[in-house]
C-alpha cells in the first residue's frame, strides 16, 4: 500500500471548493522542483548573450579552474560533486566575477545552474573577516530563502567564518547590535524592515544584491516595489544580479528598472513535443466507467510507472481510495499538502516506492519524473471556460524531443467531452487513437 497523506480536516468535506482544480503556486512548485532536483537540467540551446559593452570580449569558462577561485570555495564545489560549469554558468561565472563587477541579468529554466552561479558569486566576494552584511539576497519566500542558504552552507563549507542570516518573517532582527554575518537572504518585506527602520543592516556596504525568483517575486503583491526601495539605497559600484526561470515582459520591464545597464544570458527552455508519444482515448459512460478501462488497460499492458491526471480535487481522492481498495500502490499528490509532504511523494515515487501517482495540475508542471512512460488523463484538462487546455495537456505528456523518452498516454473520455479531445487532436495536429479496453492488443 503506497503512503497516503490523508487531507486536512477541512478538505474532506465535499465543499465547494474541494471542486476547485488546484491552483498552480509558483513559489511552492518552484521549491518543489528545488526540493526532489537532484541533477542539472540538460539543454540543446545555446545560450544567448547580450553584453552591456559589446566591444569587450566574451568569456567563457569550461572548467572551475579558470575561474580562479578560493581554494576552499574551490573545495566546496567538488564537494558537492560538480565537476563543470553548467551552460549557463560557463557564460555568467565569467561575467560575475569580472573585475569591475558586471550586472547581470540570467534567464533559463529551473534546474540549470543559476542559485548555484550567484552563490559561487557571492561567496567568492565575501570578507570573512569582515563582520557585517556584505551580500544581500532577496528570496519570495520564507522557504526558499532558507533552501538557498542551505547551499550557501554546503558550497561555503569550508569558507571558514563566513555565516548566513536570514531575514524572514519571524526571524527576531538583532537588537542594538548590528548583524554580524556576512551573507544576508530574505523577504523583500523583511529585509526592507532590518534595512530602514531596524537599520541593521547597512545597504552602503552590501557588495553584491542579488534578486532570485524575479518571475515569482512580481507576482507577490508589493514585493516589487519593497525590491525597487531596497535597490536604490544601493552603492551603484555594488554588483547586480537578477535571475528569472521565465521571461515575460512584465518579468523584463521589472528586471530593467531594478538592475542598471546590465549583461543579459538567456537559455531558452527545451520545448516538449508530443513526436514521441502514442496517444489513445476510451470511450466511457461514467467516472465508474472510466475506472473499468483503467483497470483493463492496467492489466492488459505491463506499465513501469503511470501518473494520473484528474481535473479535480475530488476525483483524484476517489479514484485513489478505489485503487487502494482494489490493492493498487497508488500515492495522491494534490495541492492541499504541504510542499514538504508533496517533495516526499514525489521522491517516494521517483525512487519506485509507489507505482502510481495520483494527481491534479500540481504536479503537471516542471516536475519531472523522467522514468515514466505512461500519462492517464482520467480527465481531459479543460479550462475555466470549459475549452481544452492545451498547454496543460502538453506538459502532461509532452516531453522533451531529445532527453526524453518515448512514452504512451491514454484519455478517459467521457462521450460529451469527444468534441473537446478531437479539438487537441487538431491542435496539436497529432493522432489520438481510440482504443478499445476489452482488446488491449492495439497497443503494441
Ligand atoms: P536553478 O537555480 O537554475 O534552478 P540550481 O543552481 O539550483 O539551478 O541547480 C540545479 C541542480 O543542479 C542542483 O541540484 C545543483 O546542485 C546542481 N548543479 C548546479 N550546478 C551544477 C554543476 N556545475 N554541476 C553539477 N551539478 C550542478
Amino acid at each position: 500500500w503506497g503512503e497516503y497523506f490523508f487531507l486536512s480536516g477541512a478538505s474532506i468535506n465535499n465543499s465547494e471548493d474541494d471542486e476547485e482544480e488546484d491552483i498552480v503556486d509558483l513559489a511552492a512548485n518552484s521549491l518543489l522542483n528545488k526540493l526532489i532536483r537532484q541533477s542539472l537540467v540538460e539543454s540543446t540551446h545555446r545560450v544567448e548573450v547580450l553584453q552591456k559593452d559589446p566591444s569587450s570580449p566574451l568569456y567563457s569558462v569550461k572548467t572551475f579552474e579558470e575561474l580562479r577561485l578560493k581554494e576552499e570555495l574551490l573545495k566546496g564545489i567538488y564537494a558537492m560533486g560538480f565537476n563543470r560549469p553548467s551552460k549557463i554558468q560557463e557564460m555568467a561565472l565569467p561575467m560575475m566575477l569580472a573585475h569591475p563587477p558586471q550586472n547581470l541579468i540570467a534567464q533559463s529554466q529551473s534546474g540549470t545552474g543559476k542559485t548555484a552561479a550567484f552563490i559561487l558569486a557571492m561567496l567568492s566576494r565575501v570578507n570573512a573577516s569582515e563582520l557585517f552584511p556584505q551580500c544581500l539576497c532577496l528570496a519570495p519566500t520564507y522557504e526558499l530563502a532558507l533552501q538557498t542558504g542551505r547551499v550557501v552552507e554546503q558550497m561555503g563549507r569550508f569558507c571558514i567564518d563566513v555565516e548566513v542570516m536570514y531575514a524572514v518573517r519571524g526571524n527576531q532582527a538583532p537588537r542594538g547590535t548590528d548583524i554580524t554575518k556576512q551573507i544576508v537572504i530574505g523577504t523583500p518585506g523583511t529585509v526592507l524592515d532590518w534595512c530602514f527602520k531596524r537599520k541593521v543592516i547597512d545597504l552602503n556596504k552590501i557588495r553584491v544584491f542579488v534578486l532570485d525568483e524575479a518571475d515569482v517575486m512580481i507576482d507577490t503583491q508589493g514585493f516589487s516595489d519593497q525590491s525597487i526601495r531596497i535597490q536604490r539605497a544601493l552603492q551603484p559600484e555594488c554588483q547586480m544580479l537578477l535571475f528569472s526561470a521565465t521571461f515575460e515582459d512584465s518579468v523584463w520591464q521589472f528586471a530593467e528598472r531594478i538592475i542598471p545597464d546590465p549583461n543579459v544570458i538567456k537559455l531558452r527552455k527545451e520545448e516538449l513535443t508530443l513526436n514521441n508519444i502514442r496517444q489513445y482515448y476510451v470511450l466511457c459512460d461514467s467516472r465508474k466507467d472510466k475506472y473499468q478501462a483503467l483497470c483493463n488497460i492496467y492489466g492488459g499492458i505491463t506499465i513501469g510507472q503511470a501518473i494520473i491526471f484528474c481535473q479535480t480535487r475530488q476525483n483524484a481522492k476517489w479514484l485513489t481510495v478505489e485503487m487502494m481498495q482494489d490493492g493498487h500502490q497508488v500515492s495522491l499528490l494534490s495541492g492541499e499538502l504541504t510542499v514538504d509532504q508533496r517533495a516526499s511523494i514525489i521522491q517516494r515515487f521517483r525512487d519506485g516506492k509507489e507505482k502510481v501517482l495520483i494527481t491534479t495540475n500540481v504536479c503537471a508542471r516542471g516536475i519531472d519524473v523522467k522514468q515514466v512512460t505512461v500519462v492517464v488523463n482520467f480527465d481531459l484538462p479543460l479550462n475555466q471556460t470549459g475549452e481544452p487546455d492545451y498547454e496543460t495537456y502538453l506538459h502532461r505528456i509532452g516531453r522533451t524531443g531529445r532527453f526524453g523518452k518515448k512514452g504512451i498516454a491514454f484519455n478517459m473520455i467521457e462521450v460529451n467531452k469527444l468534441p473537446f479531445l478531437f479539438k487537441i487532436q487538431d491542435h496539436f495536429n497529432s493522432k489520438i487513437k481510440q482504443l478499445d479496453p476489452d482488446d488491449m492488443d492495439e497497443i503494441e
